[in-house]
């Protein structure tokens, strides 16, 4: 049982000011959706969980299982169990999938012998061509398949806790149903905790989440049951910010 614990978070960019002092709670095999209108900071947030470079921390905390993550390094913080699948998947090239996957398992000491199967298993499951982890990360791929990548990383790597930023922009039907469903059934298989950022309740029929959190100008503004996602989708944001 893990618990990412984010408590009176301040953090901005520059001179600006943008998260004003967020609290949330994530337990392993919670599913937390994060809903809010553009520029609510719903992305400044992730990076601050990750540890992005260009961001001031301004006060409050992040921990996982009590441990600081403001104050390690942002592979650290991988190492200790917290995953990003990003909104923008990066390109790396001359650098393998499934050589960053042997490197990320190395590095938390964990059993390499089987990856191989366990990659292609882990592909299989998400409709990803597995030829695809012996080329560069994630360059030359299409939306759709940069999402897949990301999926499957997270697959391979079993983290505590997952957020994903918009893992639904760039994805078509097929494909935001493959992942979404990989990473809701992790949430039962090793009972992962997940902060889903999202705009769409297509989505979230997938994940199932138990909580929604509607972020505005910065503060969690209301929080939820799966049913406030439907009146967001009828409504719009406009009671609410
Ligand atoms: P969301 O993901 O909710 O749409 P963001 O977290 O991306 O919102 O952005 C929140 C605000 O912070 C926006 O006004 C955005 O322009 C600003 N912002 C985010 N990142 C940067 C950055 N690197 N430089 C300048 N402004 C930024
Ligand atoms: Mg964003």
């Amino acid at each position: 049982m893990s618990t990412l614990e984010i408590k009176g978070l301040r953090a901005a960019v520059g001179d600006k000011e943008i998260l004003k002092g967020i609290d949330l709670t994530i337990n392993s095999g919670e599913v937390h959706a994060i809903m809010g209108p553009n520029g609510a900071g719903k992305s400044t947030l992730s990076a601050i969980i990750m540890g992005k470079p260009g961001y001031r921390v301004l006060g409050g905390s992040v921990t996982l299982d009590g441990v600081d993550m403001l104050s390690l390094h942002t592979w650290e913080r991988a190492v200790a169990g917290l995953h990003l699948v990003m909104q923008y998947p990066t390109e790396v090239p001359g650098v393998h999938v499934d050589e960053v996957l042997r490197e990320a398992l190395k590095a938390r000491k964990r059993d390499i012998s089987g990856l191989t199967a366990t990659i292609s298993s882990e592909a299989s499951r998400i409709n990803f061509d597995a030829e695809l982890v012996s080329r560069a990360l994630n360059v030359d791929l299409s939306g759709g398949e940069k999402k897949r990548n990301e999926t499957l990383q997270l697959g391979v790597l079993e983290p505590k806790i997952a957020i994903l930023d918009e893992l639904d922009s760039g994805l078509d039907i097929d494909a935001l149903r493959d992942c979404a469903r990989r990473v809701e059934a992790a949430t039962h298989e090793n009972n992962l905790g997940v902060l889903a950022i999202t705009h769409y309740v297509r989505l979230l029929e997938e994940l199932k989440p138990d909580v929604i959190h509607i972020l505005s100008a910065g503060r969690i503004v209301k929080s939820g049951s799966p049913e406030l996602a439907d009146i967001l989708e009828r409504d719009g944001y406009a009671a609410f910010v």
